[in-house]
Formats: C-alpha cells, structure tokens, sequence
C-alpha cells in the first residue's frame, strides 16, 4: 500500500462548484472556450477569464497553462489541452498522461496544493473512461510521490465515471 494513495480522491460533482487552489480546464487549443466542462468553467468565471486566456497565444496538446479564477471558488484555472482520441493514434496515452503530468507541475510552480481535475478528453475528445483513469490516477500517483504536500481530486461528472475512478484508486491501495 502507499501513502500516496490518501492524497488522491474520487468524487462526483461539478468542478466549478470546487473550492481548491487550481482547478483544471479540459480546453482547446485556442484556450478561447469552447463546450463542455470548457464552456462550464468560462461561465462561471465570468468574461475576464476569456480575456486573460487571449494574452496566452493558446496551448498545444499536453501542455497546461495558468489564468486566475475570477469568479470561480478554485483560486487559480490551469488549462490543459488532451488528445482528440481518434485522431492521436499511438500518441494518446503520453499526451493525455503529458496533461497530468504538465498540469501538476504548474501548480507546483505557483505553490498551489490542491488540485481538481474533470476526466480529460473523455468527453467530446473521446477517450475511453477505463483506460484514460488508468493514466490519469497513474500519472497523479507518480507526481505525488514527489510532492507529498499536495492533493489531487478527480472530479466526476456522472455516476458511471465515479465509479470506474474508485475501482481504480482501489487497485492501489490492494
Ligand atoms: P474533452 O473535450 O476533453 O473530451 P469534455 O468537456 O467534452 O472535454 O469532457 C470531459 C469530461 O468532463 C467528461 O467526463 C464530462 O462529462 C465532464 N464534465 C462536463 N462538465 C463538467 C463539469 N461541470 N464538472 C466536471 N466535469 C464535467
């Protein structure tokens, strides 16, 4: 068992209801909004977030960058950009991984602890649920264990994907 494993947790909810340091934005390349937790995460935070993300000259896939959160209760949004599934081919899993990964690292940067994340690219993007967890708690772990002073929470739009994340997080602990 690892210890790492009590700094990660599954819960059902909308992410733009999370109070944390950062929460992350399943966007697109133009950062500019789109639907989804992307158009969620814009109307709550209100039209200075647009603003902001245009100063950024958008993103590439697997990258994450940082804007405040305005009127949102997360602090901070970092926007990271997954794969579009059908079109990534064997590239998929190191991009969806690289948005973990690149995600967790800019929050590092800007001293950020705690952390929630929607279920990347699974959405429009097309990722299957099983095997983008399968990335998403294995990358978080991974980062953790350098990082035992933060917090990761995925965060679970419906009851099917809670679940698949819990079967997941269980497998660490056995
Ligand atoms: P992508 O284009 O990366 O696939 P989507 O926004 O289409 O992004 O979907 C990513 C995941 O976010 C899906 O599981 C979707 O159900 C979920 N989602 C949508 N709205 C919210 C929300 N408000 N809070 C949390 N998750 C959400």
């Amino acid at each position: 068992m690892s210890s790492v494993i009590e700094s990660m947790k599954a819960v059902q909810g909308d992410i733009t209801k999370f109070e944390v340091d950062a929460i992350v934005n399943a966007a697109n390349h133009t950062l500019l909004g789109g639907g989804g937790v992307d158009g969620a995460i814009h109307r709550a935070a209100g039209p200075e977030l647009v603003e902001e993300c245009k100063t950024l000259g958008g993103c590439k896939t697997g990258g994450a960058k940082i804007t405040k959160g305005y009127n949102l209760p997360a602090k901070h949004v970092i926007h990271t950009v997954g794969p579009i599934y059908s079109r990534a081919g064997g590239e998929a899993p190191e991009l969806l991984a690289s948005c973990y990964r690149r995600s967790l690292e800019v929050a590092a940067e800007n001293g950020l602890k705690t952390v929630a994340f929607p279920a990347i690219s699974t959405g429009v993007y097309g990722y299957p649920i099983e095997s983008a967890t399968g990335i998403a708690v294995k990358t978080a772990h991974d980062f953790l264990e350098k990082h035992p002073d933060m917090e990761v929470q995925f965060v679970c739009f419906s009851e099917r994907d809670l679940a698949v994340y819990l079967k997941e997080l269980k497998s660490y602990r056995e």
